[in-house]
């Protein structure tokens, strides 16, 4: 039959990076396009001995449908965490369990603005946030970034400009922890500014550190959460990058009026997240599993880091990249009459692949710019595929 589909998925399209996973399978190809956590950072064999314990001691609650909130246990040994690992004093009924952060991403936009609202993002940002507002119908406006993330004096004007013509924006997102794309950091004064404007303009703020357990180099921050005062903010986490994304467990720290939206919103989306992952993560954290195996993933990630910004430094010229202190991901800026989304055939060919800047913007991309993953690729890859994107931009400069 011939279907009609509904006009709101005329608006959804499927994202460049899922797209451009086509690619990676090509025989020989080096990717640095995917978010993928490395394999090698996945605790497989602790994971086995905590699934074994699972199945002799809760086989008939961890295969049952849960509560909408979350496992309780697990959400008391979350709050114990947050507060060794981010100074972040919660209750453990101020905590949802969400399947990957993600679906936070999807139902925070539909609790807080109706569609046409307005609400900020950095420019770039993660385009996991990009589509749901594109699906929700919901508007935003961007805030540039620098070296050291969004620009909060920038930010202000944006705010007053936005409040001169009677349009608020409903809410801030940030990734202030090595922000993906771009690798940025942002200090402690922009911190301290972004909430102090939060408070005067009386604005939410989604706070999402899904890698700030992933610092390699330099000094580590406080989280906008836990420098929170006036409850303005909802913190984002995940175990994604910390335990396995296959295991799809997120969590989001609010407010009960914030969460009790969500809980609503949440039982039409899956009724609950899933129950096994969410006993694993709850043995993760128990049993200290957590506490061994992301110092771990940080040796790992961090000498990956020094082979692709070494390889930069010894190929890379006319161009300039971002030094990232933790996460996953470098932004490399090429000069400014170079298109990434135009030269992305011809490193395809050269079999390097990676993410154009443009799909991290809602408007007036930034076409010179590219994001490069470091974590996915073998050391040997790393270098390899730094050396074929070099070649490229010579190639496409003379062509
Ligand atoms: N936010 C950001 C900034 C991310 O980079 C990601 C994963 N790439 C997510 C949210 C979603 O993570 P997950 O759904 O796996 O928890």
């Amino acid at each position: 039959m011939e279907f009609q589909f509904s006009n709101k998925m005329k608006n959804i399209k499927s994202s460049e990076i899922r797209e451009l996973l086509k690619y990676i399978h090509m025989p020989g190809m080096i990717s640095f396009g995917g978010g993928l956590p490395n394999p090698e950072s996945f605790p497989g064999e602790e994971l086995r001995n905590i699934l074994d314990d699972i199945m002799e001691n809760y086989v008939s609650s961890a295969l049952q449908y849960g509560q909408t909130n979350g496992l309780p246990e697990l959400k008391e040994q979350l709050a114990a965490y947050l507060k060794s690992d981010e100074n972040i004093n919660v209750d453990p009924e101020n905590i949802l369990l969400t399947t990957g952060s993600q679906q936070a991403l999807y139902a925070l936009p539909l609790i807080f603005a109706n569609e046409g609202d307005y609400v900020i993002t950095e420019a770039p940002t993660y385009v996991g946030m990009l589509s749901s507002l594109t699906a929700s119908g919901i508007r935003s406006q961007s805030v540039s970034m620098d070296d050291n993330g969004m620009i909060t004096d920038e930010l202000e004007e944006k705010i007053k400009s936005m409040k001169s013509k009677g349009v608020m924006p409903k809410f801030i997102y940030t990734i202030p922890t090595f922000q993906n794309p771009a690798g940025y950091t942002m200090p402690l004064d922009r911190r301290k500014h972004l909430l102090e404007l939060a408070q005067q303009y009386n604005i939410p703020v989604i706070e999402d550190n899904p890698y700030g357990d992933l610092r390699y180099s330099g000094k580590k921050l406080p989280t906008l959460k836990s420098l929170d005062t006036n409850d303005m903010v909802t913190y984002l986490g995940t175990f994604s990058k910390i335990m396995a994304p296959g295991l799809r467990t997120g969590f989001t720290v609010s407010q009960p009026e914030v969460l009790g939206e969500f809980n609503k919103l949440k039982q039409s989306l899956d009724l609950a997240s899933d129950s096994l992952s969410q006993y694993i993560a709850y043995e993760y954290i128990r049993k200290g599993i957590i506490y061994k195996q992301i110092p771990k993933t940080i040796e790992l990630y961090r000498r990956k880091r020094d082979i692709m910004l070494e390889a930069l430094d010894d190929e890379m010229s006319d161009a300039t990249w971002s030094r990232p202190e933790g996460g996953m991901f470098l932004w490399v800026k090429l000069n400014k009459d170079m298109d990434a989304l135009k030269m992305l055939k011809r490193a395809i060919n050269n079999k390097i692949a990676y993410v154009t800047g443009s799909a991290f913007y809602h408007n007036n991309p930034e076409m010179n710019t590219m994001r490069l993953n470091f974590t996915y690729s073998s050391d040997e890859d790393l270098k390899e595929g730094v050396k074929r994107l070099a070649k490229t931009i010579k190639e496409e400069k003379q062509s």
